[in-house]
């Protein structure tokens, strides 16, 4: 069975207290900013994100294989 990696990130990873389950899955770093970024518009209003916030949600970006 073939094995891919992905970039995972999770609303839990970036604040474990904020009680989103949020969680996106792409194949680059790029495009997990970019889906995280358009979530973080929608459902918390952060248009957008300050550094510190930024530096926080890339450190929490995660790789995972997955079954593909
Ligand atoms: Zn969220």
């Amino acid at each position: 069975m073939a094995k891919k990696n992905y970039k995972q990130l999770g609303c839990l990873d970036v604040d474990p207290n904020g009680g989103c389950a949020f969680m996106v899955r792409a194949e680059t770093e790029d495009e997990v900013m970019r889906l995280a970024g358009d979530h973080a518009k929608i459902a918390h209003k952060m248009v957008s994100p300050p550094p510190e916030v930024l530096a926080k949600v890339k450190a929490a970006i995660k790789s995972v294989t997955v079954d593909a």
